[in-house]
């Protein structure tokens, strides 16, 4: 650990910190404000004005500071006793990593330190007499120049305000004293006799007000003072000449200022009194705070506005909708997403996505009503906020058009932007109380509306809080499995029924679960294709399996073909087709090698999405099979116009048809469909030779079931079909 660096005009600066009054008390309640403001711009949790003392440190004002012990405010281990040897913000992005704090208790104790960054507080004399500063117990990699620079301005805000307490002190102290610093200061400092005419009026307050010191003394107070505030000065004036107690000394009060040409701007007035010879005299500090309003109302914008699209953000949005709650009223919330924001980014640049969120924004508020709220709550979230609505249909329709307005082309320089949008309906009271639960559940409409395709807008249902719950939990163990590599792929065998010839596989996933041992898709399947990752696995899947099938092509069975199921979120991805392609090439695969199963579920699901992508992969030369045909309601229309080469008939009429006449006749309509339409047919699940025999009777010639094979791992699968010459192993 490194001592702070000493400081050459130490004395000066312990003199000037004298002046502050801080050594009676500690604490300036005044500048709460400033460390909370501080605490939650910068999303910390501490956040303190730290003065130091010849061997100690202690707070002026602090949050977020109850767990760091008391014991630990030697200057020696102080961050704030290195950042006043600055010039301007010391930032330690990680505190572990800096050889002068690594081995600080303050770091390596409870505390915890990881991240701070602090400005020295200079006061005008040029003395630091301390820091103002921001600490986190996490790292931070980053700490921009607009952060630096609205640190600085939150401790201008802090210097003023101790500048305002000197002063005051000053004027407690001593009348002569009082008069010395009144010369040098930047605040008028003016004062008056028991009657309220002006005995002194400074440099300051000849700048401030416009009158000479000449013009000034010798006239009542009045001059400065607008007059609906008269009254109540010459009150508190009387009231103390009266031997009662003022209302306006000893604190600070906010007041107008009334120049000489009449004007007015916003001052702080801090008055105190004292008897000089038995006289009663009045002290007035006032300070033009109009630059400060400013600088705190910028400040304020940019703690709850989003600093790119200038729209509120998520914070003010939970407020919003907590205060509309509180008045009774039904609230609309609708959460819009673009799809595909990220690829703007990644492809044209963030100067692009900028200027689209911003277009975004001006669209969407456009959309809704003066007395709506129109908010970004995430990267390319918006939220629109619509006090007073409960109809769900009007919800919907405003929803759309807002899809709509986010789904006309952006253009922007020479380019033209296309995008989609989703956006999910939450609506008080019926599907939140509080403003977390509507926004959470409008979160998850949103995320149901994704899955449902581009374009979507949804309703919440309380449906979709059970499956998100359940969601939870898998999505972390699924993502899991996908990260430790516990997924594998088993293989199990499709043959030619005359004579049990291989002809190729069907793929089908595993997880090797650390715990359970081999988990069944049924067990995993229906979260995963809920959540997030199922594109991603089934990328996995199709990589895998080609890996495979190219590897047996070239050792023994040259024909072979491998079925893949595909899951609806690879449609939804928008890449299949490219990704397909690219598989194909690097194996060096020919289309026909791979066979693609797809099920009712997806084609019903989304239409649209599939049938593009299945067109361009079957012109490419790649099977589609229809997966568990027979199942459900595929109509024959649907079997014309999707470009199907297979139906797979599903195992539940093979496991009966040699007892029920009914399945037996379903197979046999497969089968005969499968003629008509130029299809392939082949028969999941058969177990038994007479299920084989009478298959082959009514013209199924391919198969798939335990009485040739279950799904194997790839080594069982080569060795009992004789595929390795040597060694091979999926990468999983
Ligand atoms: P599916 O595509 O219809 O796969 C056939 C299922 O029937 C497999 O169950 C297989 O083990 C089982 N099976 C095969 N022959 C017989 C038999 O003779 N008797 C019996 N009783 N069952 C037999 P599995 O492996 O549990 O897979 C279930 C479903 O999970 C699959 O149905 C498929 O829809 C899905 N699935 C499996 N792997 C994947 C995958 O990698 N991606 C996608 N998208 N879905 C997959
Ligand atoms: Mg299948
Ligand atoms: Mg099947």
């Amino acid at each position: 650990m490194r001592h702070p660096p000493l400081i050459a005009d130490e004395e000066l600066r312990l003199r000037a910190l004298a002046e502050y009054g801080f050594l009676d008390e500690p604490a300036e309640p005044g500048l709460s404000d400033v460390t909370q403001l501080a605490a939650r711009m910068f999303g910390v949790p501490t956040a303190v004005v730290n003065l130091i003392d010849r061997n100690h440190v202690f707070f002026a004002a602090s949050v977020g500071t109850d767990h760091i012990d008391p014991s630990l405010a030697g200057r020696d281990i102080s961050f704030c006793a290195h950042a006043i040897t600055e010039d301007s913000v010391m930032v330690v992005p990680d505190a572990t990593l800096d050889p002068r704090f690594h081995d600080n208790p303050l770091v390596t104790g409870p505390a915890s330190f990881r991240f701070y960054a602090g400005v020295p507080l200079r006061v005008a004399s040029g003395q630091a007499l301390g820091a103002f500063c921001i600490i986190d117990t996490r790292a931070r990699s980053s700490f921009s120049e607009f952060d630096r620079q609205q640190l600085e301005s939150l401790a201008k805000l802090v210097i003023d305000k101790l500048e305002l307490r000197r002063l005051d002190i000053a004027g407690r102290v001593s009348q002569e004293r009082f008069r010395n610093i009144a010369a040098t200061s930047p605040d008028s400092i003016i004062c008056t006799d028991a009657e309220g005419s002006i005995t002194m009026w400074n440099a300051a307050a000849e700048r401030m007000f416009g009158y000479a010191a000449g013009e000034a003394v010798g006239q009542k107070i009045d001059l400065i003072i607008p007059d609906h505030l008269r009254d109540e000065i010459y009150e508190d004036r009387l009231r103390v000449t009266a031997g009662g107690s003022s209302r306006l000394v000893g604190r600070t009060n906010d007041m107008l200022g009334l120049r000489k040409d009449g004007s007015l701007f916003p001052g702080e007035l801090s008055l105190s009194m004292w008897r000089e010879d038995g006289d009663l005299s009045f002290g007035a500090i006032i300070r033009d705070v109009t630059e400060r309003r400013r600088n705190e109302d910028r400040l304020y914008h940019l703690a709850h506005h989003d600093q790119l699209t200038d729209l509120p953000n998520r914070g003010v949005l939970k407020q919003r909708v907590g205060e509309e709650i509180a008045g009774g009223q039904p609230v609309t919330l609708i959460i819009a997403d673009l799809d595909g924001f990220k690829d703007i980014n990644d492809t044209l640049g963030h100067d692009c996505g900028d200027a689209v969120l911003k277009e975004a924004a001006r669209r969407l508020s456009g959309c809704v009503r003066p007395t709506d709220t129109v908010a970004r709550v995430g990267s390319d979230e918006f939220a629109l906020l619509l006090p007073g609505l409960a109809d769900p249909m009007q919800a919907a329709a405003i929803a759309e058009t807002a899809i709509k307005a986010l789904t006309r082309p952006f253009v922007l320089d020479s380019h033209e932007i296309h995008m989609s949008a989703g956006a999910g309906i939450a609506i008080h009271p019926a599907h939140g109380e509080s403003a977390d639960e509507l926004i959470g559940n409008a979160d998850l409409a949103l995320f149901q509306a994704k899955l449902d395709g581009r374009g979507t807008r949804t309703l919440f249902t309380r449906a979709m809080r059970s499956a998100a719950v359940a969601r939870r939990t898998y999505d972390v163990e699924i993502r899991r499995a996908v990260e430790n590599g516990e997924l594998r792929l088993y293989y199990q065998p499709q043959v030619r029924l005359s004579d049990g010839v291989l002809v190729g596989a069907e793929a089908l996933i595993r997880w090797l679960h650390p715990e359970r041992g081999l988990v069944s898709p049924a067990a995993f399947l229906p979260a995963l294709e809920g959540g997030l990752l199922a594109a991603t696995v089934g990328d996995w899947v199709l990589e895998t399996a080609c890996t495979q099938a190219a590897a047996w092509r070239s050792r023994g069975a040259p024909a072979f073909r491998m079925g893949v199921n595909l899951f609806g979120a690879q449609f939804r991805a928008d890449d299949l087709v490219a990704k397909v392609a690219a598989v194909l090439r690097d194996r060096h695969l020919s289309p026909d090698a791979l066979e693609l199963e797809i099920t009712e579920n997806i084609v019903l699901d989304q239409n649209d999405t599939v049938l593009g992508p299945l067109r361009a992969l079957r012109d490419m030369g790649v099977g589609i099979a229809f997966d568990d045909y027979g199942t459900g309601y595929a109509s024959l229309s649907l079997l014309k116009r999707f470009p199907i080469t297979r139906l797979k008939i599903d195992q539940t009429f093979v496991r009966t048809m040699c007892e029920s006449p009914a399945d037996d006749a379903i197979i046999r309509a497969v089968l005969y469909l499968g003629e008509s339409f130029g299809l392939d047919v082949i028969a999941e699940g058969i177990e038994t030779e007479a299920q084989r025999a009478q298959l082959i009777k009514n013209g199924c010639t391919e198969g798939q079931g335990y009485l040739f094979g279950r799904p194997m791992a790839p080594e069982d699968f080569a060795a009992a079909f004789d595929l390795f010459k040597r060694q091979t192993r999926t990468a999983a």
